[in-house]
């Protein structure tokens, strides 16, 4: 039997205003406990919520950035449930109008492209969180983080493999950066993903039953509990089995997800409408002033770097995978070629940067200084292997390129004379080398090899390839 995978994401970005939703005490992650909660946030009796507008901003670019409809009227439940965390018995979230209906994201894998439909975008508060720890047999309460805005992000269960997942998840990350929304820190919780899973014969229209994994809170968390998933559910059903509907955790250090509860349905939480909150109204012209401060978008940038600057779309898609990335980019290849900028920035950039564990805005070598070095090499000041070593010193010692090249002497040569002595030296002690030219192929390159060692790697090499061809073929 073939199986296909179902997936639907729920994304939790948590908005990066700098008051909660509903009051305003302070969103700023690390406090002391319960040094960011007031009377709204610890629910006291007599206070009333307050909705902050930076939060509805924050979600209608959202919704304009996606191509979803704005609600011009949505409307705040309360969503009963009893928790430690949450003082008033109720998180406060939008359920059957939210702000943001429909939508897509565009995402691109393996080269294929694929369009994921989006359900709705809603607003909500975050709760509390239990301290396990230090409490001698207790728990502590830290209510910080309730009341933090959080937009909730629905997808249409469209995706078919944890790679798809991930490439959907990744792509959201990026957006809401550059849409400054959601500073998108996955460690701190300020992005974190629900995955429901479900898998049906290959063929078949009806969808399986899914379970939720909760609360994956990195990119290989997500990946790898929806592939323990996935395996688990085809066991249980080749087996003759049943999945049952339910909420499930995933324990990273045995690499499994576990049922941590039966799926509740939505009548268990008695939604109903937030009587101390009236329902959100937006005007068109909020909208609009919303619509025109929207930044250029991951898809759109990503064409425009394929345009002008004529770059594959895989490269181009590494590039707009982070909004930081693409103005260091674009500052290496202004006035260069931008094919050599963009192999420099991904190759060699990204590589020794992810080694080193260092965020581009960290990044030893700068853009100005990556375009030095970039135009030593087009002008042909150094060769390509030589700039490699180059590259590595500016990254340790932050020096640039021009310095580092006039300190070690590393300038190409191109001065044909200076070649032909070196070439004519090794000539002569290798005849036997020499007389092989004209029947064996292999000969060139090994000139090459000599004549670039004995230059310690400067001598241009087309300068090179011709006078050997000269000397020995002629
Ligand atoms: P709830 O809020 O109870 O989790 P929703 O109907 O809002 O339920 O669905 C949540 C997510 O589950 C959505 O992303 C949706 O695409 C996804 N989903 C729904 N049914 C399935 C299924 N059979 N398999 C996989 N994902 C599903
Ligand atoms: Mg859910």
């Amino acid at each position: 039997m073939q199986w296909e995978v179902v997936i639907g994401l729920e994304i939790h970005a948590q908005l990066n205003t700098r008051s909660k939703i509903f009051s305003g005490a302070a969103t700023a992650y690390g406090a002391a406990p319960n040094a960011q909660a007031c009377a709204v946030d610890i629910a006291l009796p007599g206070v009333l919520p307050v909705l902050n507008a930076a939060v509805v901003e924050k979600a209608v670019k959202f919704g304009l950035a996606t191509g979803a409809a704005i609600s011009r009227r949505s409307v705040f439940a309360r969503k009963n449930y009893f928790y430690p965390d949450l003082p008033k018995g109720y998180q406060i979230s939008q359920y059957e109008l939210p702000v943001v209906v429909g939508g897509n994201m565009h995402i691109a894998l393996d080269g294929r492209e694929k369009t994921i439909r989006l359900t709705r975008a809603h607003l909500e508060e975050d709760a509390g969180k239990s301290l396990h720890e230090d409490f001698h047999g207790m728990s502590g309460i830290d209510l910080n983080r309730a009341g933090t805005p959080l937009l909730e992000i629905v997808s249409e269960p469209d995706l078919r493999s944890a790679a798809e997942a991930v490439a959907y998840a990744k792509a959201m990350h990026a957006l809401v950066r550059y849409l400054d929304i959601c500073d998108g820190n996955m460690q701190e919780g300020s992005f974190r993903c629900d995955a429901n899973v479900s898998v049906r014969p290959l063929g078949a229209e009806k969808l399986g039953t899914r379970c939720e994994i909760k609360n994956l809170n990195s990119f290989r968390f997500l990946e790898r509990a929806i592939d323990f998933e996935v395996q688990r559910q085809i066991g249980r059903l080749e087996d003759g089995g049943a999945i049952v509907q339910e909420t499930r955790l995933y324990d990273s250090a045995k690499d499994e997800t576990r049922a941590m509860r039966s799926k509740e349905e939505a009548h268990d939480y008695r939604y109903f409408p937030d009587p101390d909150l009236l329902p959100l109204e937006l005007d068109e012209a909020f909208i609009e002033e919303i619509r025109a401060s929207l930044p250029e978008l991951p898809d759109d940038m990503k064409t425009r770097f394929m345009a002008d600057y004529g770059l594959s779309a895989y490269d181009a898609g590494v590039l707009v995978a982070e909004r930081e990335t693409t103005g260091f980019f674009e500052a290496v290849a202004a006035g260069r070629d931008a094919k050599l900028a963009a192999n420099w920035v991904i190759s060699e950039l990204f590589g020794r940067l992810n080694k080193a564990g260092v965020a581009i805005a960290d990044s030893p070598v700068s853009a100005a200084a990556l375009g030095g070095l970039v135009d030593l090499v087009s002008d042909g000041t150094i060769s390509g292997r030589i700039a490699k070593d180059v590259f590595d010193e500016m990254f340790e010692s932050g020096q640039d390129a021009a310095a580092i090249v006039e300190k070690k002497g590393l300038k190409q040569i191109t001065d044909t004379g200076e070649i032909e002595a070196i070439l004519d030296k090794i000539i002569a002690d290798n005849p036997g080398q020499a007389a092989q030219y004209k029947d064996n192929p292999k000969v060139t390159g090994w000139f090459v090899g000599q004549v670039m060692k004995a230059s310690g790697g400067k001598a241009n090499p087309k300068v090179v390839n011709e006078l050997i061809a000269k000397k020995l073929g002629g």
